[in-house]
C-alpha cells in the first residue's frame, strides 16, 4: 500500500481514501477483502487531504469492482459519507458500499490513478461537455495506447467512455484534470487538452418572430420554448411510445453475448446511414448526434456493465435495457440541462439496440397518416430525422430545449417546434384544432374559427423563399445559356421513388438498394427485391432509375453475411468487392433487376469499383445472367469513389455507358480521412479542392470515351456544389429529395459560362475554405 501511496495518491475526495496494493503483488492476497476504518477527527494523507473514512482494499482480481463503484457514487452524498465516518454500526457500511447508486459516478475499469501524467484544461464549448466534444474526447482517447482518466471536483471517468464523460456534469470554462499512463500517455495529454479547450459553434435559434399572428381570444395555451420558427395549423396527435418487453433470465449467457454484439453492430451500422442521410438533407450540425451515438454504443464502461449482468444470467435485452437506464437515469439528475437532456440521446441508441433484442412490441410509436400538429414527451434525433414534414405539421414536446438534435433538425426540415412544454402537452384530446407558433413557443389549443383563419392568412402571407422554387420544381433545370442539366433523387427506399417525382425528381439517380439488406436476419428473396425495385419503377413511370447493387461489406455488416472482422473497414471487402465475392447474393439481385426491367427505365450501377479487372468481372457476371435469363440488355454504369477509379477512369469509361462519382467516399479517399469519424467527418468535404480536381480528371477521361457522367454524392445536393459540378462538364446531379426544387432553381439562375468560370476558379483554390467563400462573393 506504501508503494502505491508513493506512485498514486489514493485519496478520493469528500474524506474518503482507497489505499490498495500494487498489481505485481497480487498474488500474495489470499482472500478479497474489504477493511473499513473510520477517523472521525480525520487523518492527513497526502499533502493537503484529510481523510477520515478509509477503505483499505485487497483484491486477488477485479471482484471489488462494484465495490468500488458504489462506492465513487457516495461521493455525491456529503451527508451520508459523513455519516458513515462516525457510524457505530457496521452494517449501515456494508449496506452502503453494496448498494448500487443511480446517482453514481462511473467506476473506471482498472484501478483508479493519477500518476504522474496529468494537464489540466478548461473546457472550451459554449455548453460544456456535452454529447459533441465528449464524443470526440472518448473517440480521441480511445486512438492512443494509454488509459485515461478525467477528473471534475471529485468526480472521475474514464476518458474513453462518453457516458462517464458526460456524468461529469462539466459545464462551459469547467475545469477538468486528464491524467494519463501508458506509452502514449504525454501524447494524449497534449491532443486531447487542445481537444477539450477547443470553442465549438453551437446551432442555435434566436429569430425575430417574423408572422406577426397572435390570437384575439386567449383559449387554453400551453407555453414551450421556442426551438424551429413558423406557424403550424392543424389537429393535433399525441405520438405513443413503444415499449419493448425482453425476458430477464436467459440460460447461455455466450449466446446472449453474442446476441448483444450482433445487435450493436447492426445499430452502429444503422447509426452510420442514418448520419449520412441527415447529414445529406441537413447538414452536419444536425448528423452529428448520430456519431454520438454510435459512440455510445462502443462505450466500454457500459459494455463492461451489460457483460457483467449477462454473467449473471440475465439476458442480453434485459441486460442492455438496465444498464441504459441506470445511466440515462444518472444523467437526467445532472444539474445542467443540456448535459441532462443527454439521457435522451442515450435512450435513443439504447433503444436502437434493443429493438433487436426484445420481444413483445407493447405499443407501436405509429406516426399519423394526415397531416398533424404531433405531441410527444419528447422526441430523440431518431423519432426527428423520421419526421416527413408532409405529415408533420409541427410538433410541440414536453421535454427537450432549444439546442436539443430534435430541434436543430426541426429547423432544417423547417418544420415549426416548441420544446419544453412540460406534461400538459400529453393531456390534449387527440384531433383538436391547434396553433402551434414557433416564433413565441407557444401551443394555443382549440382557438376560435376567427383565430385560426387569421393564422392561415399570417402564414400564407410569411414570404417563403422557398415558394417560387417550390412551384417550378417540375421545370427542367436549363441554364440562361440553355444547357439542361438532369436533377434526379437518391433514395433509400422503393417508395421514395414516388417522392422523388412529387419533388420535382427527372428520375431517381441512386437507389442505394442496400437498404432493403440491412436490419434483418437473412437476404431479401429475387422475389421481394423484384417486388420493390419494380414498385420504384412503376412510380416513376419511365423515368430513369438507376439501382446501385449491393453496397455492403466494411462497416455495414449484414449479419447474415458472416464475414471476417477487418481492422479496416472502409479498405476491406465492401462494395463490387463484396458482391464478386459472394456471387450467389450478386446474382439473385441481379435476376431481380432484369426482371424489373420490364417494368420501366432501369439501370445498373455498381459501387466502390476500385479496378478495371473487378469491372470486367462484375460486367461478366452481369452478362452471364442477363443472358441465362434472355432479358435485354441494361445500360450499365460505375460509381467513382476510388483514387485508383479516378487514375483509370479512361479505361473503366471504355467499358461502361455512365459514371456516377460518389463525393462522400471519393472525399474520404482521396482526404485519407474516415467520413463518420467524429474528429475528421467535418473535414470530408467534396469540395475539397483536390477532390474537385479528381472529378475534373474524370470528366476529361469520360468526354474522350463518350461516358456520361453525374454526381450523387452530397455536394451535389449544395447549391455552391451543384454550380461547380456543372462548371466542371457533369450533366446529371442526383441529390437528396428535399433539396431537388433548389437545385434545379439555382441551375436556371446561372449561365454555363459563369458556371464554368468558377468551377476554374474553385480548381485553381488551394483550400477548401477558399473553395467555399467562392460561394459567399
Ligand atoms: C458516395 O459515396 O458519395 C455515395 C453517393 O454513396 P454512399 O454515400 O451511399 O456511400
Ligand atoms: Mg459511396
Amino acid at each position: 500500500m506504501l508503494a502505491r501511496e508513493k506512485v498514486a495518491n489514493t485519496y478520493l475526495g469528500k474524506g474518503v481514501a482507497i489505499p490498495h496494493g500494487m498489481p505485481q503483488d497480487r498474488e500474495l492476497i489470499r482472500r478479497t477483502g474489504l477493511a473499513v476504518l473510520q477517523v472521525p477527527d480525520g487523518v492527513a494523507w497526502q499533502p493537503g487531504d484529510t481523510a477520515r473514512l478509509i477503505i483499505g482494499i485487497a483484491a486477488r482480481a477485479d471482484e471489488h469492482l462494484g465495490i468500488l463503484g458504489n462506492l465513487t457514487g457516495l461521493l455525491y452524498d456529503d451527508e451520508m459519507v459523513a455519516r458513515l465516518a462516525i457510524t457505530p454500526d457496521p452494517q449501515e457500511v456494508v449496506a452502503a458500499l453494496s448498494a448500487p447508486r443511480v446517482d453514481a459516478p462511473l467506476s473506471e475499469p482498472g484501478e483508479p490513478f493519477e500518476a504522474g501524467l496529468a494537464v489540466e484544461a478548461v473546457v472550451g464549448s459554449a455548453h460544456g461537455l456535452h454529447a459533441r466534444p465528449a464524443t470526440a474526447f472518448a473517440e480521441a482517447a480511445k486512438g492512443f495506447d494509454a488509459e485515461v482518466m478525467v477528473r471534475h471536483g471529485t468526480h472521475r471517468a474514464n476518458g474513453k467512455s462518453l457516458a462517464g464523460l458526460l456524468r461529469l456534469g462539466v459545464k462551459a470554462q469547467g475545469r477538468v484534470r486528464i491524467s494519463a499512463r501508458g506509452p502514449e500517455a504525454s501524447a494524449a495529454l497534449a491532443a486531447l487538452q487542445r481537444l477539450i479547450e477547443e470553442s465549438e459553434p453551437e446551432e442555435v435559434f434566436s429569430g425575430e418572430p417574423a408572422h406577426g399572428w397572435a390570437p384575439l381570444a386567449a383559449g387554453a395555451t400551453v407555453r414551450g420554448l421556442a426551438a424551429a420558427p413558423g406557424l403550424a395549423i392543424g389537429p393535433v396527435r399525441l405520438l405513443r411510445q413503444r415499449k419493448i418487453v425482453v425476458a430477464r433470465c436467459a440460460k447461455d449467457p455466450e449466446r446472449e453475448r453474442q446476441r448483444l454484439g450482433e445487435a450493436l453492430s447492426m445499430a452502429r451500422a444503422e447509426l452510420q446511414e442514418l448520419y449520412q442521410e441527415v447529414r445529406e438533407r441537413s447538414g452536419p450540425a444536425g448528423a452529428a448526434i448520430f456519431l454520438a451515438h454510435a459512440e455510445f454504443l462502443s462505450d466500454p464502461e457500459l459494455l463492461a456493465r451489460a457483460d457483467r449482468r449477462i454473467a449473471r444470467d440475465e439476458s442480453a435485452g434485459w441486460a442492455w435495457r438496465e444498464t441504459i437506464e441506470e445511466e440515462a437515469e444518472s444523467l437526467s439528475k445532472l444539474d445542467d440541462p443540456l448535459l441532462a437532456s443527454r439521457a435522451t440521446d442515450l435512450r435513443d441508441a439504447g433503444t436502437r439496440v434493443l429493438r433487436r433484442l426484445g420481444g413483445v412490441i407493447e405499443e407501436k410509436a405509429e406516426l399519423p397518416r394526415e397531416p398533424v400538429i404531433l405531441l410527444a414527451e419528447d422526441l430523440t434525433p431518431s423519432d426527428a430525422a423520421g419526421l416527413d414534414p408532409a405529415r408533420v405539421l409541427g410538433f410541440c414536446t414536453a421535454g427537450g430545449g432549444p439546442t436539443s438534435h430534435a430541434a436543430i433538425i426541426a429547423r432544417s426540415l423547417e418544420i415549426p417546434a416548441v420544446v419544453g412544454a412540460g406534461p400538459a402537452v400529453l393531456h390534449q384530446r387527440d384531433g383538436v384544432p391547434a396553433v402551434l407558433d414557433g416564433d413565441n413557443g407557444i401551443l394555443y389549443i382549440d382557438p376560435s374559427e376567427e383565430d385560426l383563419a387569421a393564422a392561415r392568412a399570417a402564414r400564407s402571407a410569411l414570404v417563403h423563399p422557398c415558394d417560387e422554387e417550390h412551384r417550378d420544381r417540375h421545370e427542367p433545370a436549363v441554364t440562361t445559356d440553355g444547357v439542361r442539366i438532369e436533377v434526379d433523387a437518391n433514395a433509400g427506399l422503393a417508395k421514395e421513388a414516388s417522392q422523388a417525382v412529387a419533388a420535382g425528381g427527372e428520375g431517381v439517380g441512386l437507389l442505394r438498394s442496400e437498404f432493403l439488406f440491412l436490419e434483418r436476419d437473412t437476404a431479401p428473396s429475387e422475389e421481394e427485391q423484384y417486388a420493390a425495385y419494380r414498385e420504384a419503377a412503376e412510380a416513376l413511370g419511365g423515368l430513369p432509375l438507376i439501382v446501385r447493387t449491393l453496397d455492403a461489406g466494411g462497416d455495414k455488416a449484414l449479419p447474415y453475411l458472416p464475414m471476417p472482422a477487418e481492422e479496416n473497414p472502409f479498405l476491406g471487402v465492401r462494395g463490387i468487392r463484396l458482391c464478386i465475392a459472394r456471387p450467389e447474393l450478386f446474382r439473385t439481385q441481379l435476376r431481380a433487376i432484369f426482371r424489373a426491367a420490364a417494368h420501366g427505365s432501369i439501370k445498373i450501377l455498381y459501387p466502390m469499383v476500385s479496378d478495371v479487372a473487378e469491372l470486367r468481372e462484375a460486367l461478366a457476371i452481369t452478362e452471364e445472367v442477363r443472358r441465362e435469363m434472355g432479358a435485354g440488355r441494361l445500360e450499365t454504369g460505375i460509381m467513382i469513389e476510388v483514387p485508383s477509379a479516378v487514375a483509370m477512369a479512361s479505361e473503366l469509361a471504355g467499358l461502361v455507358d455512365f459514371f456516377s462519382i460518389g463525393t462522400n467516399d471519393l472525399a474520404q479517399y482521396v482526404l485519407a480521412m474516415d467520413r463518420g469519424h467524429p474528429l475528421l467527418a467535418r473535414q470530408v468535404d467534396g469540395l475539397h479542392p483536390a477532390v474537385l480536381r479528381m472529378i475534373d480528371q474524370t470528366v476529361r477521361a469520360a468526354a474522350g470515351k463518350g461516358t456520361r457522367v453525374g454526381v450523387c454524392g452530397g455536394v451535389a445536393g449544395e447549391p455552391l456544389g451543384a454550380l461547380i459540378l456543372i462548371g466542371l462538364g457533369v450533366t446529371e446531379l442526383s441529390v437528396s429529395i428535399p433539396s431537388i426544387a433548389a437545385i434545379k432553381a439555382r441551375i436556371r439562375n446561372v449561365s454555363m459560362a459563369d458556371a464554368q468560370g468558377l468551377a476554374r476558379r474553385a480548381l485553381a483554390c488551394e483550400s477548401v475554405e477558399a473553395v467555399r467563400a467562392l460561394g459567399k462573393g
